[in-house]
């Protein structure tokens, strides 16, 4: 049986990765020359990798920790301190961290009490609001909490607004790229979950090398040495449908016909709702799928000729243009050192713009100025380098913007038609979109083709 599949993200690599174990033959078309979608990272013409986005592995991601295994590349990323580092003016750093050694979540109270982030108030507010979540907190009540904002469920449960705007408000704007007054408080509370409940869940792993190098590439071998085929340049065009609405074949841009037993789509929700044919729109699970915004990003990398930071581990920010960040030269051995590319020796900062709608359309120049000044209120180090290089990559439509209400609308793997799958971050599985809720969707979407084909090569052909 052949399956096609139509995306080279996570997603669409996990998909294939799982239906070639299960004996299929998969085809893989990507629209770009590069694969991995928004963790794709390509080199330039200095020999420079540049990132769609600053990426951390978080210890609760087992699914990716699995798939990693899987394709050989389990040693391709490091573990760093359990500690939340909050970057703050004059060089300062303020730590969020749990006490190793006690159960949860007394390790996450106590350390929670020590931390110079926020105030005793603060403290005092968080521990009666979130204790409850921590001890009591399930799948189920997550999920029920999806029609609230984040910051609105922080004020209901008595928890402090300097603690909103200290503390989350940097997580909110790393998790979705959006602020804590329009995330839906379903992820925020699931983030919790994970940092409160088990030590090895909370921690951050960096990729030793890149995502591309680190993850992608041994994805592709791995594909491509079980008979897999992947196509770069090829963008899925049109959907071409017979009578009964099922799929006939997809024309490509290039002007060549693909078919097979089966298709996927691991399109980025945005993307497919530009090809969706007209007669699908009829079924709710289609016509659902327009609930869905791209939240939009931008990722800016600034090479230093010295260390401004020797932190090595992500940091937040609060009150920059800049939510979240890291020095890449230090949280990943294996790149941006000196003598590759540009990087002599100094730090190199990945820095996740956001919120960044407003950031779209002003010219790079202006925004780099911008994330230099407020860089050096928080580095005084950074007064004294010389900035090398700069790049910013702008994504208009990242992830989907997790606001209130949307969390109903993720579809299932199978459509309701018979031979169209689908898989990405934004479909139902229990994560928000990330890497983690993109594998898997890879693997749900293989193990939903299988079963449906196994179904249908199993029941006699007068009662299909
Ligand atoms: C700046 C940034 C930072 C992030 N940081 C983290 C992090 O630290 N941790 C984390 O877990 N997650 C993070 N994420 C989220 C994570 O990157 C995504 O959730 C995940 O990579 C999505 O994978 P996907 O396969 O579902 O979609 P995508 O990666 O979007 O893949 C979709 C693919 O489909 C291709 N495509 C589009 N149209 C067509 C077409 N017509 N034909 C063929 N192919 C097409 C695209 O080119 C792309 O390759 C971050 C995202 C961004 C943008």
């Amino acid at each position: 049986m052949k399956i096609a599949i139509f995306g080279g993200g996570i997603a669409g690599l996990t998909a294939a990765i799982h239906l070639l174990d299960k004996g299929y033959e998969v085809d893989l078309y990507e629209k770009r020359s590069v694969l991995g979608g928004k963790v794709s990272v390509w080199k330039d013409s200095d020999g420079d990798s540049i990132e769609s986005g600053l990426h951390v592995v978080f210890g609760g991601y087992k699914e990716l920790q699995s798939m990693l295994k899987k394709i050989g590349a389990e040693k391709h990323f490091e573990w760093k301190d359990l500690s939340l580092v909050y970057a703050e003016k004059g060089g300062r750093q303020t730590r969020f961290e749990k006490v190793q050694g006690l159960p949860s979540p007394v390790a996450e109270l106590v350390g929670g009490l020590k931390t110079n982030v926020i105030t005793w108030r603060d403290k005092l507010s968080l521990v009666r609001g979130l204790l409850p979540l921590l001890l009591f907190g399930n799948e189920g009540y997550f999920r029920s909490q999806d029609d609230l904002t984040y910051s609105d469920w922080h004020a209901r449960h008595g928890c402090t607004d300097n603690s909103l705007q200290r503390l989350w408000r940097p997580i909110s704007l790393a998790l979705n790229f959006i602020e804590p007054n329009v995330i839906s408080a379903r992820p925020m509370v699931t983030i919790f979950n994970y940092f409160g409940r088990n030590y090895e869940d909370a921690r951050f792993g960096f990729f030793k090398a890149n995502p591309g190098e680190s993850m992608i590439a041994p994805m592709k071998t791995y594909i491509e040495e079980r008979g897999g085929k992947i196509f770069t340049n090829a963008r899925l065009k049109e959907f071409i449908l017979n009578d009964n609405e099922t799929i006939q074949s997809i024309a490509l841009g290039d002007g060549r016909f693909v078919e097979a037993d089966a298709y996927i789509s691991a399109l980025p929700v945005h993307s497919l709702k530009k090809l969706i044919p007209k007669a699908w729109l009829a079924h709710e699970y289609f016509y659902n799928l327009f609930h869905f915004v791209g939240s939009p990003v931008a990722n800016c990398q600034l090479w230093f000729d010295k260390k401004i930071t020797d932190t090595n581990n992500l940091m937040f920010a609060h009150g920059t243009t800049f939510a979240t960040f890291a020095d890449v030269s230090i949280t990943c051995p294996q790149d941006f050192q000196a003598g590759q590319g540009t990087a002599t020796g100094g730090s190199v900062l990945s820095l996740v713009l956001a919120p960044a709608h407003h950031l779209m359309h002003l010219p790079n120049e202006v925004i780099t100025a911008r994330v230099m000044e407020e860089l050096k209120t928080i580095f005084p180090k950074a007064r004294e380098a010389k900035l090398l290089k700069s790049t910013i990559v702008k994504i208009p439509e990242s992830v989907y913007k997790a606001v209130p209400g949307v969390d109903k609308f993720r579809p299932d793997q199978a459509s309701p038609i018979e031979n169209f799958f689908l898989c990405g971050d934004y479909t139902y599985q229990k994560y928000l979109a990330s890497m983690e809720g993109a594998a898997l969707s890879g693997r749900h979407v293989a193990e939903k083709l299988s079963a449906k084909l196994k179904h249908h090569a199993h029941t006699p052909a007068e009662t299909v």
